[in-house]
């Protein structure tokens, strides 16, 4: 076990995640509607659009379209 600091919040945690269990439930509620998001809008977005439309921040948007189950979006992200 590692003492992180979180990426959400900057508080720090005992876990090998990368937010701690208070930001790890919004985590996860802001990649389920980013998901939803790309799968009801095919058409290609850049990040700052996408943050605009989601309300969730491109630092965390960032954060979540580098992780796996992202993989397949990536194409649809347009790069600024
Ligand atoms: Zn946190």
């Amino acid at each position: 076990m590692n003492l992180n600091r979180c990426c959400r919040c900057g508080c720090f945690f005992v876990s090998d995640n990368s937010v701690c269990p208070n930001c790890a439930q919004k985590d996860q509620y802001e990649m389920n509607h980013l998901k939803n998001f790309l799968e009801e809008n095919p058409n290609s977005i850049n990040i700052n659009d996408l943050a605009n439309s989601t309300g969730i921040s491109s630092k965390n948007l960032n954060r979540f379209l580098a992780q796996k189950q992202f993989s397949d979006f990536n194409t649809q992200i347009k790069q600024l």
